[in-house]
């Protein structure tokens, strides 16, 4: 059936509301039934714009306050007011500005004997509820405890008014006030006996159906933090513990599982972390003035967390898509544009001429926040410093300066040019002013120990070469705050065992010594804590992993198991050992709690586990420390173990994870290395744990949101040797002294007739550390001016990594992008004749030393600070901008800027771009968009890396510029230096779930992999710079053959997690019932229109219909305060003073004779009751 029109359907429903003719109504009723549940919901919510609600409402008034209601008409009113009510959430008050909602109360009251009437007066009541002072006022008016009596404990039929009752004080517990009273009057106690009572009946539907309604009027209960308290003091928790395991043997009973287990986690009382203070143990001191990032709450965390809410966003939204469509203006007139080498695909932006109109209509709207003025945008995008501070990065420009006069003459580069080239040193740059630059130590200092590594050839990541990584050097005179470190007895007997064995041996110019290891310090990294052991990873060296790790298949209800280990804590604390066998704030505990013990310890770089307890024999909770000067960030983690058996299951758990999903719940695993294995000649980090699971615990954060909570990271795992050191963490570590030893390492390697490769000091942290710069291109040919100006006309590519210290996969990356971009491969050497690279391995050293997850000593995630960076707080990303910035004002504005991140809670690697035109789109903006002309060369790249690159996913990828993101370096340097091709690249910690790769989890060689490849889709944007080169066409086919398409604009997606639905529902909230109740609670209605029932109760009602009735006229004449009465009724003889209410007025008017005689009689008989 269609839906009426409008005016048909607006007619109708006004008859409805001004009709007291029963045959009228009940055929409008039927009429809109009939209409409703042929369509979808849509039609529902269609009536209710149309006014639907208020006329079954004010019909409801009309004909439940007739003096004797007509059950024909009320009862087909109530269900369909229910079901309309349901999916009107203005309802209650809709409800209560008529008058409805205690007169359904009212009339509940005189039907609890009437099962069928009693249940469709109880869903009302529960749709009234969806405004929370209607159901206060049922509160205060005793609806809890006439709705409670109808949840009989003995009832055997009328099972379906039980259910509707449960339904209704569930939602009478939406208001807190009904909470409280419902835990005063020990209804909390009462709802749990009864939950007992069903629970142990016969197993049939019906009490599978009241069981779960029954838990879900609990969950609701405990909002209220007394009903909360009443729940637990009475054993709830141990009697919710019992019944569900009860379930677990039955699977009829399995439905219960999943709720009562809900419940379990909501009302299991919340705690703090057992630390003293949120804060991180590390407290770094910061510049003197500089304001203290403490007590910031960071708004979004990562380019991967959801978007801000975008409510009330609307405005500034259009005023930054403004801003940006200008920009984008602009730097299509740019001259410093590449415009003549890139290709026919890299024209640059046009902007059509229906450009204006489009402007005018943004600025048409009427808003103050917008900026509408021209220069005034421009003054906007100006440098966030003057013009005359950027020739100081000019000495980062070496290569354009170098005249390479030596060029046929030197065998061996000086590679440490830095601070020393005579161009460079010759313009004026102002370090010392600022004493931001420091002189670059590492590369010039004489070494006194030979280097321990050695790089195997020079093999690219392509060619499946493995290289031992990282060695770090032996070391030298510490200059170390000498910090006395826990000795590590078994690491020397163990290196004292395989001593007259070592691994390896070939490539190790010195023979190992254990005491280089004991007394190793990392000598020029400079940590908070004064680290003077390294982690015998970084010192050993490790391979990739040998073989590619597939994802482990979560095991089934893995969730549910942990949930019910961590429960019985609660039930049965005699039964825990809680020791604290680890504490960087007091190390004292450990002596005499550690027997049988494993033992911790952190003390390294990148090591960040702050405490252990051991909870039981064999289960570890840990606590990670926060970011220095940080009371938050806790993800990455990074730490020592030993003291195992083998052959022995133990568990772990880190329970101050903060975000709200993580990648372990889908297959990821965290790594392991065992020194023992690595003796052996196995020196490998392998992934490694099982019963994975990620999940909300109910530890809360001191401060923080109200409500908020940590997660839960959960493994178990099997040692494979007894007497082992090994180190977990989450994810493959790359530390900083991996990366100057691995720079030290490539810098050795090259050749430097071919290959101009530098490594300078971008500048010093706040932290004392080196931040590296590497310019990598080919040397020119000869020192001719044709060859140095093809050298000076390169265009430059800009690539970053590492700003956020616990994406170590980004640094993966970065290994596998130098690497190749050094190697002798025809792409990599194409790569260096048409561009000059300029790479920033490690935007953030000091959160990498200190095993930081996300932030600087300041405090501050320092991808949030490329708007105006400030120079003493985050000094690599001002000179990082800097040097950008002086690139931009020399017409050298890069070609690709790329900063490399790691991804939590997403598959595969992907890019995230800059578009004013996808932004539109996603906006949902109405602008046509096909009016507004827009280079998509910036789809290139992913393009070409989807078809070359077997991690890459271009489905992810996304050009969307989110306001959230405007001070990420993606979007500052595309606004602010105009480069179209500003990406960040997201790689995944778990792996892939398409192509060649798929359901593997990645490991360091596809890292490498993917970096490699990120490199040589670079080739694609010049391929007109390269295609007179033969043997690179030869090699290279594949990469300059493919197609760039336009852009598919379907793949675009959110920033949401994109996994399906885990089969565990891994978070918990109230509204777990909800997706349940929208058609179970239709079904319930229907069956209730024609019930068998109702048939049962057929004998029953006769027998009371006049006891019904007189209720009925009690409860009119108990509001009756008028004795006026209708002209037409002269003559007949009145009942005591009746109200002054038109409907019964109404109602007496139209009654026959035959009813008026058979009222005034029962009247009659009822005035003496109410005398
Ligand atoms: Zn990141």
């Amino acid at each position: 059936m269609a839906a009426p029109n409008a005016d048909g359907l607006q007619a109708l429903l006004s008859t409805l509301q001004n009709s007291f003719e029963t045959k009228i109504i009940l055929s409008i009723i039927n009429l809109l039934d009939e209409l409703l549940s042929a369509g979808t919901d849509r039609r529902v919510h269609y009536l209710i714009s149309k006014g639907g609600s208020e006329a079954l409402l004010q019909a409801f008034v009309n004909t439940a306050s007739s003096i004797s209601p007509d059950y024909n008409v009320l009862l087909p009113l109530l269900h369909l007011l229910a079901k309309v009510g349901h999916r009107d959430r203005k309802v209650g008050e809709k409800a209560e500005k008529v008058g409805a909602v205690l007169l359904t109360l009212s009339l509940l009251k005189q039907n609890v004997e009437h099962a069928r009437r009693a249940a469709a007066c109880l869903w009302v009541l529960r749709v009234f509820c969806s405004s929370a002072s209607a159901a206060a006022l049922l509160g205060e008016n005793q609806c809890l405890d006439a709705v409670f009596k109808l949840i009989s404990p003995n009832a055997t039929k009328n099972t379906r008014t039980v259910k509707a009752a449960v339904d209704a004080f569930a939602g009478l517990l939406r208001s807190k006030a009904n909470g409280r009273r419902a835990a005063a009057k020990g209804y909390v106690s009462g709802l749990l006996r009864l939950y007992e009572d069903w629970h142990h009946r016969e197993v049939d539907h019906t009490r599978v159906t009241i069981c779960r309604a029954l838990l879900h009027c609990l969950n609701q209960a405990i909002n209220t933090s007394a009903a909360n308290a009443a729940l637990l003091a009475d054993g709830g928790l141990g009697l919710l513990f019992r019944t569900t395991q009860a379930c677990l043997d039955n699977e009829k009973l399995l439905p219960l599982v999943e709720p009562a287990v809900q419940l379990m986690r909501k009302c299991y009382p919340k705690s703090s972390i057992p630390i003293t203070s949120e804060w991180s143990t590390h407290v770094f001191p910061l510049p003197s003035g500089s304001p203290m990032a403490r007590n910031t709450v960071p708004e979004t965390q990562d380019e991967d967390l959801e978007e801000d809410n975008e409510d009330d966003n609307e405005s500034s939204n259009d005023h930054m898509l403004l801003r940006r469509m200008l920009v984008l203006i602009l730097s299509g007139n740019n001259p410093n544009g590449h415009k003549s080498e890139e290709g026919a695909q890299e024209t640059p932006t046009e902007v059509s001429s229906t450009l204006p109109p489009l402007l005018v209509s943004l600025g048409d709207r009427k808003d103050d926040d917008q900026e509408i003025n021209l220069d005034k945008l421009r003054a906007q995008s100006e440098p966030d410093r003057p013009c005359d501070q950027l020739g100081q990065y000019a000495r980062l420009c070496s290569e354009l300066h170098h005249d390479f006069q030596d060029l046929d003459s030197r065998s061996e580069r000086k590679a440490s040019a830095d601070g020393q080239d005579p161009v460079a040193n010759g313009c004026n740059f102002e370090a010392e002013k600022c004493n931001i630059f420091r002189p670059e130590s590492c590369l010039n200092e004489e070494r006194t120990l030979r280097s321990l590594c050695v790089l195997q050839e020079s093999q690219t990541p392509h060619e499946g070469s493995e290289k031992l990584c990282f060695l770090n050097e032996p070391p030298q005179a510490s200059g170390f705050h000498g910090s006395c470190l826990r000795k590590h007895d078994m690491v020397a007997k163990l290196l004292e065992k395989y001593r007259t064995h070592p691994p390896h041996h070939s490539l190790y110019s010195v023979p190992h010594d254990s005491h280089i290891y004991t007394g190793a310090a990392a000598t020029r990294t400079k940590s908070v804590a004064g680290y003077s052991v390294m982690a015998f990873p970084d010192y050993w060296g490790h391979l990739p992993p040998q073989i590619q790790e597939p994802m482990v298949v979560r095991q089934p209800n893995i969730q549910r198991k942990k949930i019910f280990e961590d429960i019985q804590r609660f039930i049965c604390p005699d039964e825990l050992i809680n020791k604290i066998v680890f504490d960087l704030e007091d190390p004292s505990p450990q002596a005499s709690d550690l027997s049988n013990s494993l033992q911790f310890f952190s003390g390294f770089e990148s090591g960040n586990l702050r405490k252990a307890i051991r909870v039981r024999r064999n289960e570890y909770d840990l606590i990670l420390n926060s970011d220095v000067n940080s009371s938050e960030n806790h993800q990455w983690f990074y730490f020592e173990v030993s003291g195992m058996e083998s052959a022995v299951c133990y568990r772990f758990n880190i329970i101050n994870c903060e975000k709200a999903n993580s990648q372990f719940n889908y297959g990821m695993q965290p790594v392991l290395f065992s020194v023992r294995e690595a003796l052996e000649g196995r020196p490998y980090w392998v992934r490694i744990g099982s019963e994975i699971c990620y999940y909300r615990n109910h530890y809360c954060p001191f401060q923080g949101p109200r409500g908020s909570s940590y997660y839960t990271l959960t493994f178990s795992m099997i040692f494979k040797h007894s007497e082992d050191v090994c180190y977990l963490a989450y994810h493959y570590p790359y530390t900083y002294s991996a990366l100057q030893n691995h720079l030290k390492i490539l810098q050795e390697s090259v050749d430097s007739r071919k290959i101009f490769f530098q490594q300078q000091t971008l500048c010093s942290t706040i932290g004392g550390n080196s931040c590296p710069v590497v310019t990598i291109t080919a040397c020119p040919t000869s020192h001719s001016w044709t060859h140095l100006h093809q050298l000076h006309n390169r265009p430059y590519v800009v690539l970053t990594a590492r700003v956020h210290p616990g994406e170590s996969n980004a640094s993966w990356v970065m290994k596998g992008s130098l690497e190749f971009l050094c190697s002798d491969d025809p792409v990599a050497e194409a790569l260096r004749e048409i561009y000059i690279f300029k790479i920033i391995p490690m935007l953030n050293p000091d959160g990498v030393v200190n095993g930081s997850s996300r932030c600087a000593l300041s405090g501050e995630d320092l991808n949030r600070q490329w708007k105006k960076p400030d120079p003493n707080l985050s000094p690599t990303i001002y000179h990082a901008k800097g040097l950008l910035s002086y690139l931009s004002s020399t017409g050298r504005s890069p070609l690709v800027f790329c900063d490399y991140h790691g991804h939590s809670r997403k598959k595969n690697v992907f890019l995230y771009g800059c578009s004013v035109k996808e932004t539109l789109w996603y906006s949902g903006s109405v602008i046509n968009t096909a009016t507004l002309k827009e280079d998509t060369g910036y789809h290139t790249i992913a393009k070409v890396l989807s078809q070359l690159a077997p991690a890459f996913s271009l489905n992810s990828c996304s050009y969307v510029v989110e306001k959230s993101r405007e001070s990420t370096a993606r979007v500052v340097v595309w606004r602010e230096m105009g480069v179209h091709r500003s990406y960040t690249m997201e790689s995944t910690y778990n792996g892939c779930n398409q192509g060649i790769y798929k359901d593997m989890q990645l490991g360091t060689r596809e890292l490498e992999e993917m970096g490699a490849h990120f490199c040589a889709s670079l080739l694609s944007l010049r391929r007109n710079s390269v295609l007179c080169n033969a043997k690179l066409m030869h090699h290279a086919t594949a990469l300059l053959d493919l197609e760039v398409n336009p852009p598919d604009h379907s793949s675009q997606k959110s920033f949401e997690d994109d996994e399906p639905p885990c089969s565990e529902t891994i978070e918990y909230c109230g509204n777990y019932y909800l997706k349940h109740s929208g058609d179970e609670l239709d079904s319930e209605i229907n069956d209730n229109v024609s019930s068998s029932e109702e048939e049962d109760e057929k004998d029953e009602e006769d027998d009371n219909d006049d006891d019904k009735e007189i209720d009925c006229l009690i409860r009119h004449c108990s509001v009756v305060n008028d004795n006026s009465c209708p002209e037409q009724n002269k003559g007949k003889t009145f009942p005591p003073p009746l109200p002054c209410n038109r409907n019964i007025e109404v109602a007496y008017t139209c009654m026959s004779d035959n009813s008026w005689t058979q009222l005034t009689s029962l009247l009659s008989r009822v005035y003496p009751i109410l005398k």
